[in-house]
């Protein structure tokens, strides 16, 4: 089974390969995922890990040598490795670190990415860290309380709180982290304001999403799957507060009475609630709130201002807008409200 930009086959024989987590790769291509250890005996209710049988622990230099092969015949250009937890967490962390250090020893300078395990030491972090291009640990659940709900083994604030500011000490601005979307039962609010924290005190690079799925043999086989438009509306939330710097508070608003994003773009659902923007006298800020103008063209608009005023939607194209999903929510002053019509 091959995705876009992921490869699912990589150790001969071995089925441990199928990990379901997002990864741009640095943009490096292919992006080969392993496990090296295909047993867990934790209890992460949503996990397919957990509900296989067999699957034992592939060598550091064993998954190497496999990585290696495939990306001199040009089948994998990076590499994500990640391990169940059969036993020692410490074990499996080192198999990690020591992989990748086999990897960087004979030459791999592609994209690399450690994932820490939840518990694991601080040396061995600060290790991963050293060899690897992006090293991640997923906080799963948006508190520590909805983890508890599904997975009783891990302990929220010791085995990823504190590990996770371990991780932002050790590669500051290019971990990640990750949270599984409705395994929990949690409301976007939550995810919100969890995210909003995230950036705020550990500025990981990004945050994904992974919309739950039932597996067969997981205790959660019966529970309807999270719908992709909520992981897609949950993605463009989280561009607006991390890239746009929108206040949680201002999102809130956008949900519903449980804490739920409706199914439209949350930036054109807020615009659509606030009066149209001046685009000769508003704020960086304000700016920012119309649908078609992202960072790079509001920041163009301030700047051009400052010479002469803006006076037609030729003069927002310039500057990079798309006239057409801004036009409902701008408007030029009142010397030049004729020229709206030509939107
Ligand atoms: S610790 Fe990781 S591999 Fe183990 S059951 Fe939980 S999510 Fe699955």
């Amino acid at each position: 089974m091959e995705r876009q930009g992921v490869i699912t086959s990589p150790v001969e024989g071995y089925p441990w390969s199928d990990l379901d987590t997002p990864d741009t790769a640095g943009g490096c291509g292919r992006l080969l995922k392993v496990l090296l250890d295909g047993r867990c005996s934790y209890d992460c209710a949503y996990c397919g890990v957990r509900a296989r049988k067999g699957g034992g622990p592939v060598g550091p230099a064993e998954i190497a040598d496999a990585f290696l092969r495939m990306h001199r015949e040009g089948r994998a250009d990076g590499l994500f490795l990640s391990s169940g937890i059969a036993g020692d967490v410490d074990l499996a962390m080192e198999g990690i670190v020591e992989t990748g250090e086999i990897l960087r020893r004979r030459g791999f300078r592609g994209y690399l990415h450690l994932k820490v395990l939840p518990g694991a030491a601080r040396a061995d972090i600060a290790d991963a860290a050293r060899v690897a291009d992006r090293i991640s640990i997923n906080i799963e659940a948006p508190s520590a309380s909805r983890l508890s709900e599904v997975a009783g083994v891990k302990d929220y604030r010791c085995d990823i709180e504190k590990r996770q500011a371990w991780v932002a000490e050790a590669m500051p601005g290019r971990h990640t982290t990750q949270l599984v979307v409705g395994a929990a039962g949690e409301s976007d609010a939550e995810i919100l304001s969890c995210v909003a924290r995230q950036y705020r005190r550990l500025a990981p690079a990004r945050v994904y999403y992974s919309a739950f799925t039932p597996l067969a043999g997981t205790p959660l086989e019966c529970r309807d799957a999270t719908p992709l438009w909520r992981q897609r509306r949950l993605y463009q939330m989280d561009a607006l507060v991390h890239l746009y710097q929108f206040s949680p508070d201002l999102l809130r608003d956008v949900m519903d009475d449980d804490g739920f994003l409706p199914d439209a773009d949350p930036k054109r659902v807020l615009a659509e609630n606030l009066p149209p923007v001046d685009i000769n006298t508003a704020p960086l800020a304000d700016l920012l709130r119309v649908p078609g103008i992202g960072p790079v063209g509001a920041r163009r608009i301030c700047a051009m201002r400052r010479t002469a005023p803006l006076v037609s939607p030729a003069d927002l194209r310039r500057c990079g807008v798309r006239t057409k999903d801004a036009g409902p929510f701008v408007r030029f002053g009142r010397e030049v409200q004729a020229t709206l019509s030509s939107f």
